[in-house]
């Protein structure tokens, strides 16, 4: 599968889970093979269950030839999840105790070793702390919820910075109402209909609000990869209902391929869509035009707004200016996005930060992203 997507021209691929180091050897062989074959842009990542009992004798040296074998491959980025800025929230939501103290100790140990992994949010009703539901049917007014959110993305930068990471990326909730999205079947466990990922579309509006003023302020001594021109885009789509930024290109340019059928499927959440086993006779490196925004999948939905500008220069250099001169603010946004990149290395996590460059990022980068437009009350 990893030859046809040389063949097929793939620039990147995310080695996901469940738990990809379950299989740990497997994936670190799996990783140097796709290195070496020339894939540029390779990621996995972990709940890092593997670092828990950091006291144990032998602990260290564990922990130092895992992060010499993967050192010794082309991987770009190792992400770790953290659910929230709450250690002993985080431990009791993952079931693992005592592993926020494992990778305290380990950071050091990758760093060390030419690694830099990201904390990965996936953001829930716990990242800003233990949840207490704001009223008896758990719904949150929008205002207390974005000062909440506010608060508790500071905080999770605060905490993983604390914790040594240089580093972060965030996964957008991903509970998908089936009364909404009928189509959307997951093909591997990444969404769930649990309260503790479940926000209504005015929630999600306060908490991307609360992501999109919160993130400037750290870009000066975090890599923080969420680009500010996505947020932006799923803010005002919960929030005044407007449609700016790029569709989604999965099941064009990005694609999903389940690991025990090697079937192929245009992203995580299309499972309808069976487009058989990946080869290049079954798909194409490019299929049809993005047109998708039935989910928030950051995976796939951060990239498409990053990209999208350029693709659009090559392709439609008159679409582009009109898209830009109807909402400057997502345009500003995204050379934002572009320059920050830059100063990170474009988020390589085998390179240390380089904090002269990120420091240019403090001042008028984190003033007021959303000052451009003024929500409509009371909209979704
Ligand atoms: S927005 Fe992207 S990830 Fe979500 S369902 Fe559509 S193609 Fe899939």
């Amino acid at each position: 599968m990893i030859d046809a997507a040389v063949r097929n021209g793939v620039q990147a691929l995310s080695f996901t889970g469940g738990e990809p180091f379950l299989h740990t050897d497997e994936l670190i062989e799996l990783v140097h093979y796709a290195g070496e074959a020339g894939i540029p842009y390779i990621r996995t990542g972990t709940n890092a269950f593997f670092l828990r009992n950091a006291d144990e004798a032998g602990w260290e040296a564990r922990v130092r030839g895992l992060a010499e074998a993967l050192a010794a491959t082309r991987l770009y980025t190792l992400w770790i999840s953290i659910d929230s800025c709450d250690a002993a929230v985080h431990e009791e939501m993952r079931g693992l105790d005592g592993v926020v103290r494992g990778i305290e100790r380990a950071l050091p140990i990758f760093h060390e070793c030419g690694i830099y992994p990201a904390a990965n949010l996936g953001i829930n009703r716990n990242t800003p702390g233990r949840w207490e539901a704001c009223t008896p049917d758990g719904q949150c007014d929008p205002e207390a919820l974005y000062e909440l959110f506010r608060t508790g993305f500071a905080r999770f930068y605060r905490f993983v910075t604390g914790l040594g990471f240089t580093m972060a990326n965030t996964c957008y909730p991903m509970s998908v109402e089936a009364a909404a999205e009928p189509d959307l079947v997951s093909v591997y466990g990444a969404s769930s209909v649990d309260p503790v990922v479940s926000f209504t579309g005015q929630e999600k509006a306060a908490v991307f609000r609360a992501l999109l003023d919160t993130i400037p302020l750290f870009r000066p001594e975090l890599r923080i990869f969420s680009p500010l021109c996505s947020v932006y885009a799923l803010a005002r789509h919960y929030g005044d209902g407007v449609t700016t930024g790029y569709p989604c290109r999965g099941g064009a340019e990005f694609f999903f391929v389940d690991a025990k059928s090697a079937h192929t499927f245009p992203c995580g959440f299309r499972g309808s869509e069976d487009l058989g086993p990946y080869g290049e006779a079954l798909v194409p490196p490019r299929g049809p035009a993005p047109a998708c925004r039935a989910c928030d999948w950051e995976c796939f939905r951060d990239p498409s707004d990053l990209l999208g500008p350029f693709l659009e220069l090559r392709h439609n250099p008159f679409a582009l200016g009109k898209r830009l001169l109807a909402d400057p603010a997502f345009g500003r946004l995204w050379c934002s996005d572009v320059r920050y990149a830059r100063a990170c290395g474009f988020f390589s996590g085998r390179q240390a930060p380089d904090t002269g460059a990120l420091r240019r990022f403090r001042g008028k980068e984190g003033r007021h992203p959303l000052d451009a437009y003024q929500p409509v009350p009371g909209a979704r």
